[in-house]
């Protein structure tokens, strides 16, 4: 492997450079028309334009990538989060094409990709999950499943992700009204109208396990990340270790992760999602990627995790001890361009950017000063990430930190972050995937 290109834009593209260029390997940005002046096209050491704005015709648009691939003489292709990261077909597409694409085989992309076929996967790898559909939902049967493993109940796409296709039923009117709605927006946003059911939990904690495995069958866990604070089931604060488990229970959720990736063969990184209530886990879905969270687990272990996907990628074995101890602790803020009152995205000129630094500071983000945020992509804009000797040096880090940085013409949610950094029971470790609902 000589020369990558990174299908994709932003502050994970910035990232996959970055590691690119310390593993010595030549690389080619991609990026839209409305993408130019982008950091990722600055650093890379070519870039191609693949289209317009929309996404669906330049980051998604996979005859325009390959066609770049091609004319830059690339080897290789990282596809980062988002987009076509999770496509199997996409990576059909680079194998046959002889480039070799940095993730899991097709074939693993396809049996985890889609989440009814990854919990028949967990069945196999007896990993405990929630009561819910064997497979597809029909209408005519929702009602008596329901009514089976109680109410509430959540209906998801089976090609759902990042947070969307997700609707809660508390009861057989609301679940006859949304299932075929559910189906609906399935199709138009997932290209799938396949929907599942599943026991809905009212306070679970989310805690994730990142794995890495290589081509020979080698699998490490390198610990868990809580990922609780959401809004509408996103993630808006990552930490890892996750403050409530102890070493029994961190143990357990580890060892189902490696039991479930040892079932499917898989290689390459990936991460195995959890609920976790009344001190049970369940499996939720494995992510065939890297994680926007991964910098959390990269703090606490000092293992370059993209480096390592992407010598993974290159056919090496992996050379990580069997056990791998985290060290301290290490929080992640997602910096979003939005309203900090409505939420809704604020794109514009960024008139003056500040990064914070000092001791156990890191920042990932694609802003400079006099940079444009396009209107047309996702509001995430940086990732604020401190690492402390334990919980309370963490967070009073990322107090410190967030009050330094400064990002001005655009408005932010940096004094949201503020306020939960500084709220009693967030620093308690007191929380669950609804805290925001009453923030
Ligand atoms: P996505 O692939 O869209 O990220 P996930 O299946 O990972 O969807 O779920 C995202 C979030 O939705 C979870 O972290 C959790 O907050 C919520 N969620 C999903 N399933 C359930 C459930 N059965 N009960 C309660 N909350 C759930």
């Amino acid at each position: 492997m000589k020369k990558v290109l990174v299908a994709n834009r932003g502050e994970i593209a910035v990232r996959i450079i970055r590691a690119c260029q310390e593993l010595g390997l030549q690389t080619v940005a991609i990026h839209s028309v409305a993408d130019r002046e982008s950091l990722h096209t600055k650093i890379a050491d070519e870039s191609v334009c693949v289209g317009p704005a929309a996404s669906a015709r330049s980051y998604l648009y996979m005859p325009s990538i390959m066609s770049a691939a091609e004319i830059s003489g690339v080897d290789a292709i990282h596809p980062g989060y988002g987009f076509l990261a999770e496509n199997a077909e996409f990576a059909e597409i680079c194998e046959k094409s002889g480039i070799c694409f940095i993730g899991p085989t097709p074939q693993q992309m396809h049996s985890l990709g889609n989440k009814i076929k990854a919990r028949q996967l967990a069945i196999k790898a007896d990993v405990p999950l929630l009561p819910g559909s064997e497979g597809v939902i029909k209408e005519t049967k929702a009602v008596k499943l329901a009514n089976e493993i109680g109410f509430p109940v959540i209906i998801k796409a089976a090609a759902g992700g990042g947070g969307r296709g997700m609707k809660i039923a508390r009861n057989k009117e609301e679940l006859k009204r949304l299932l075929p709605l559910a189906q609906k927006e399935a199709l138009a946003g997932f290209g799938n109208a396949d929907c599942f059911l599943e026991k809905y939990l009212e306070h679970p904690r989310h805690i994730e396990v990142q794995i890495i495995a290589d081509a020979e069958g080698k699998i490490r866990h390198l610990g868990e990340r809580d990922c609780s604070i959401q809004r509408r089931h996103q993630k808006l604060v990552e930490e890892s270790p996750c403050p409530v488990l102890d070493r029994t229970l961190r143990e357990k959720v580890g060892d189902l992760a490696v039991r479930l990736v040892k079932t499917n063969g898989y290689r390459s990184l990936g991460t195995v999602e959890f609920l976790f209530q009344d001190e049970q886990f369940y499996f939720m879905e494995m992510n065939v990627r890297a994680q926007v969270e991964h910098p959390v687990t990269e703090m606490v272990t000092g293992i370059d995790l993209i480096k390592e996907q992407i010598r993974i990628a290159q056919g090496h074995s992996l050379n990580l001890p069997e056990t791998i101890t985290p060290n301290g602790h290490a929080i992640e803020c997602r910096i979003n361009a939005e309203d900090p009152q409505s939420f809704t995205p604020w794109p514009g000129k960024v008139s003056a950017f500040h990064q914070p630094g000092g001791p156990g500071v890191r920042v990932d983000s694609m802003l400079y000063t006099g940079y444009t945020v396009p209107s047309q992509y996702d509001s995430l804009v940086a990732k604020l990430v401190t690492h402390g000797a334990d919980r309370a040096e963490s967070i009073a880090r990322m107090r410190r930190a967030l009050r330094e940085m400064k990002i001005e013409g655009i408005r932010s949610n940096i004094d949201f972050h503020l306020k939960l950094m500084e709220n009693v029971h967030f620093q308690k470790g007191n929380v669950s995937t609804r805290f925001l609902e009453s923030f």
